[in-house]
């Protein structure tokens, strides 16, 4: 099974099945569940991966990012980076 992996100094790359299959596209502001985004650098056109995060509870408007895929494991964000 392909794991959940990250992009360096972005998100995810590839997704596993399972998050690939319960995230979904096009939130609205008050819609829950998990969703997926992909991420382009405007400045240079360069794809920064896909970003995962779940909207519920208190993160029911901005959403909270996934570092870790709850399925697999696996990393959906660079966090190398964190705390430089
Ligand atoms: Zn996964």
């Amino acid at each position: 099974m392909e794991l959940c992996s990250e992009k360096k100094g972005g998100y995810a790359a590839t997704l596993c099945e399972h998050m690939a299959a319960i995230a979904d596209v096009f939130p609205t502001k008050k819609s829950k569940g998990i969703y997926k985004h992909t991420i382009v650098n405007l400045m240079t056109g360069e794809s920064k991966g896909t970003l995962v995060k779940v909207k519920q509870g208190e993160h029911l408007t901005e959403g909270l990012v996934f570092n870790y895929c709850p399925f697999c494991g696996g990393k959906l964000r660079d966090t190398s980076k964190d705390g430089e």
